[in-house]
């Protein structure tokens, strides 16, 4: 089982969602959402237009994503280009 929380920046123990690399590096882009259903309080997790090409041809993501708080999303989300 996954942990279902991770400590945040300010210490405390919140949700997370999976982030790529590529949002992370470069937020200003299009977020393509992943539905979560492994039990985290998420409804998202997050990755770009070229991962998400990947993941329909059959590649694995584990490599590009990593946790990222609710919070961080949410700063980093609110510089997405639709
Ligand atoms: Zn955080
Ligand atoms: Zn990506």
């Amino acid at each position: 089982m996954i942990p279902l929380l991770i400590e945040c920046h300010t210490g405390q123990l919140v949700p997370y969602s999976f982030i790529c690399q590529h949002l992370m590096d470069n937020p200003q882009q299009v977020w393509v959402g992943m539905d979560v259903n492994d039990g985290r309080e998420v409804e998202k997790d997050w990755i770009c237009e070229e991962c998400l090409n990947n993941f329909e041809s059959g590649d694995t993501l584990e490599e590009v994503i990593s946790p990222i708080c609710i919070d961080c999303v949410k700063i980093l989300k609110s510089e997405e280009v639709i």
